[in-house]
């Protein structure tokens, strides 16, 4: 993708202009800077981030609430997860140990999992 700012966009810090063009660049999906709601192409001073969401100002607080929406659902998804292992030894003892082995799979898919949930918050 090649950039060019052929616009000049006054009124709005280099800070922010950095951040949308840096978002733009890390980016090979076409239509990255769209309103998430409405589809809608964004400029720099139109542009609204909430957790990694992109919206327009109008719609904001929808995609600030449907962005929650998704995290309380990845964060219970991660609670069934680990459910699993709620009350099991999984210390040094010989029943922890044997436990860890067993569930050696299920320990590791909940650490990605985690690792998943970090990178979204
Ligand atoms: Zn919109």
């Amino acid at each position: 993708m090649v950039l060019t700012l052929t616009t000049t966009y006054e009124g709005i810090d280099q800070e922010r202009l950095d951040w949308y063009l840096k978002r733009l660049r890390s980016t090979r999906e076409s239509g990255f800077m769209n309103c998430r709601k409405c589809k809608k192409s964004l400029e720099p001073h139109e542009a609204y981030e909430y957790r990694g969401a992109i919206s327009c100002a109008e719609h904001f607080e929808e995609v600030e609430e449907t962005r929650n929406h998704e995290r309380r659902e990845i964060i219970a998804a991660e609670s069934r997860k680990t459910d699993v292992f709620r009350g099991l030894d999984l210390g040094e003892s010989v029943v922890g140990k044997a436990n860890r082995k067993l569930l050696a799979p299920q320990i590791e898919i909940a650490s990605k999992e985690s690792a998943r949930l970090r990178a979204y918050k």
